[in-house]
């Protein structure tokens, strides 16, 4: 590339995002050069980073450590929901449909955008159930494929943690096939968690 290094950076930055190719990246890149207000942007950035903690017990961003769900007395904390997401905690705490507490994973197994196993905090839940007191862990991903190979995924890290561990269980599978939980209405997100059913490691 003839670009100035700092310009070749950017780009690079850029490309690291999910869903972002090159022609999208090298765009962004001209567009922040051109637009002043790409400063803004930079200090939201710094800021969000500096101070969005993360609860250390469940994953969520949140403003304090343990996060305000961790720290509710008045939660079930013999279930746990495991997410994708904030935006799913955020999806199931708007319809108010669950009262456990959460596992948030940050992200879903994609191979298209890079994101593996090692990417996903399912160490910090399997140390979290071996602690003990949790009965019940509700596989509580996206309908979708990515969402499906993550379920499996902490299935098998739960199922090979240790025996006598808590019931695993999925969402109904009422779901509409692809959907993302953060769309679904109250209703159907209660017939979801209702119609919920154990699943089990199937050993060849
Ligand atoms: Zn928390």
């Amino acid at each position: 590339m003839a670009y100035p290094d700092a310009v070749v950076q950017l780009i690079e930055a850029f490309r690291r995002f999910p869903g972002i190719g090159a022609v999208t990246a090298e765009r962004l890149a001209f567009h922040v050069l051109r637009d002043p207000r790409a400063r803004e942007l930079a200090r939201a950035i710094d800021r969000a980073v500096e101070e969005a903690r993360r609860c250390r017990t469940c994953g969520n961003v949140s403003e304090a450590d343990p996060c305000r769900v961790c720290s509710d007395e008045r939660r079930d904390a013999t279930v746990l929901a495991v997410v994708e997401e904030p935006r799913h905690v955020e999806a199931l705490e708007r319809a108010g449909v669950f009262r456990g507490r959460y596992h948030v994973l940050m992200g879903a197994l994609n191979p298209a955008d890079g994101t593996e196993a090692a990417h996903l905090s399912v160490r910090s839940l399997v140390k979290r159930v071996q602690a003990g007191g949790i009965q019940e862990v509700i596989l509580a991903t996206d309908p979708d494929a990515e969402g499906e190979a993550t379920a499996q995924l902490v299935l098998e890290a739960l199922a090979s943690s240790g025996d006598g561990g808590p019931v695993v269980t999925r969402l109904a599978r009422g779901l509409p096939a692809g959907g993302a939980i953060e769309y679904l209405h109250k209703g159907i997100l209660e017939d979801a968690l209702e119609g919920r059913r154990e699943v089990r490691l199937r050993r060849s």
